[in-house]
């Protein structure tokens, strides 16, 4: 059989109708990983053996009529920076190379308390500091409808291995647009929660106020039914909302069919009227408006005037944050040790000198300069206003229209090399920032294939906090009726 882009939900049915068992759909991505992935190298590391014997069970359990859930025995693939018990978390860093997880993460535990197996583990940018995959300390992970092509970061392998069909859904973490920016690179749907919605315990942090754990998937509702397994409160995140949370597939399935009359969907002139957008990112977003008016929405014209801001206010936070939360891997508490190392100085010297790569450093130092007693007022603080500016943007934007469309990237999938400046390569993230800053959810969704790379191009949804249906249910109808359906690279 075609495994294809195949979606977990139609998975789910085959296992449901007993047309197909785990151990086959397991080693079927197995075959899949010996086949392709030295070319993508999406993945860090995987353990057949693990694997075979959790679908075995899984096998068993259905077989009983104990499955665990309609998808107990599918398999998804874990961005390196999400704990599994017994495996690795190295977050691409040469300083946790050597770490194993003693825990499972919560989203993890809640995967697998429905039968979901965990399948390997996904390159990406050392600690989830990047958009291109390139900065990883092990390998570089490549797009597969280009390999010259970067698959955006920093959760690339998490987006590459889903469009080279290596696995059918992967999770992976956006801080300032990590899942959604590598999905639109890679052509598949990127989700990125409500701030709060999914537990972030078993998550290395990198900026804890903008973290939040999210699916990567082949269409809409797979990402939905990942967000209905993992959401919910969990007391060992403090900052896990209380709010009900769940039905976000069912909602999709009673909107199926529907038209958009009534809605109204803000475009933010910012996003549109922005320097290095591409000719390509234009004409796909203006198909894309068609496709949606063609369906009733009705479009307004809405302005988030800070958000000029949210690339530099971001740089300050999130390096704020990351010097802190890095500060405990120093070779004694947690990390590799140098042990060459004569003195305890010298130890933390050397530990983090050979440990971090370069990106890593340049953020710590920022981080560290921006919290310093001297600069604190004029960065940190200054940052931390203006943060609550872009928010209230969106709030008054909110009163105007229900959801805000815009492209997700201002360009399709660069090349290797193509970025050196790190400040060229943090534009990479401009559309996608702004709603970690505000906690609210966004969702990308191909859209258009740009005729000149032959590349994927997506579009974002943005959403307020905790509006996940609504947003599910629009960005559903755009994949049902977009002109292309099929978004599937030749690798
Ligand atoms: N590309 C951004 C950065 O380098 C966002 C990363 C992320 O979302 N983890 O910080």
């Amino acid at each position: 059989m075609n495994y294809s882009n195949i979606t977990m939900h139609k998975l789910s049915d085959m296992l449901e109708n007993n047309e197909i068992t785990s151990v086959e759909i397991c080693t079927n991505y197995i075959d899949r990983i010996e086949a392709v992935d030295s070319k993508v190298k999406a993945f860090l590391k995987f353990d057949k053996e693990i694997i075979l014997k959790a679908a075995k069970c899984a096998d068993e359990r259905r077989k009983n009529g104990k499955a665990l859930s309609p998808y107990d025995g599918v398999p998804i693939a874990m961005k390196d920076n999400i704990t599994v018990t017994g495996e690795t978390c190295s977050c691409a860093s040469k300083i946790l190379e050597p770490v194993e997880a003693p825990y499972d993460a919560t989203v993890v535990e809640r995967l697998k308390n429905n039968g979901l197996i965990p399948l390997g583990r996904l390159n990406m940018d050392e600690f989830a500091m990047g958009s291109s995959c390139e900065n990883s300390a092990f390998q570089k992970t490549a797009n597969p409808w280009d390999l010259d092509s970067v698959p955006g970061g920093s959760s690339g392998g998490s987006a590459a291995s889903v469009a080279a069909s290596e696995v059918p859904v992967s999770l992976g973490s956006d801080t300032g647009g990590s899942i959604r920016q590598p999905a639109a690179f890679c052509g598949v749907v990127g989700l990125k929660p409500t701030y709060g919605r999914v537990s972030r315990y078993g998550l290395i942090a990198f900026a804890s106020s903008l973290d939040q754990i999210g699916p990567i998937s082949n269409d809409v509702l797979d990402a939905a039914i990942i967000l209905d397994l993992i959401g919910g409160n969990d007391p060992k995140d403090s900052t896990s909302l209380n709010d009900e949370c769940g039905g976000f597939a069912d909602a999709i399935l009673e909107s199926a069919g529907c038209d958009l009359k009534g809605l109204k969907i803000g475009i933010p002139k910012e996003y549109i009227d922005c320097e290095g957008i591409s000719e390509s990112v234009l004409t796909a977003f203006n198909k894309s408006k068609e496709v949606l008016k063609s369906k009733g929405a009705e479009f307004i014209d809405i302005s988030l005037p800070h958000t000029k801001y949210a690339v530099s206010v971001y740089y300050v936070i999130a390096t704020a944050e990351a010097s802190a939360n890095l500060a405990r891997f120093d070779g004694i508490r947690y990390g590799a040790r140098d042990m060459e190392a004569k003195d305890l100085l010298e130890t933390y010297f050397k530990s983090r000198g050979k440990g971090f790569g370069e990106e890593v450093q340049r953020r710590i130092l920022l981080g560290t300069y921006v919290l310093s007693s001297g600069y604190y007022d004029a960065y940190y603080i200054k940052a931390q206003k203006a943060r609550t500016l872009i928010r209230k943007d969106f709030d008054e934007a909110f009163k105007k229209c229900d959801i805000i469309l815009t492209p997700t990237t201002p360009t399709p999938a660069f090349k290797f090399g193509a970025k050196k400046d790190p400040l060229q390569m943090y534009m990479a993230d401009i559309f996608t920032i702004a709603l970690n800053l505000a906690g609210n959810c966004g969702i990308s969704v191909p859209a258009d294939i740009d005729e000149a790379s032959g590349l994927p191009v997506s579009v974002q949804f943005i959403s307020p906090e905790l509006d996940e249906k609504n947003m599910f249910k629009v960005a559903n109808i755009f994949e049902e009726n977009r002109e292309i359906k099929d978004f599937q690279p030749n690798l």
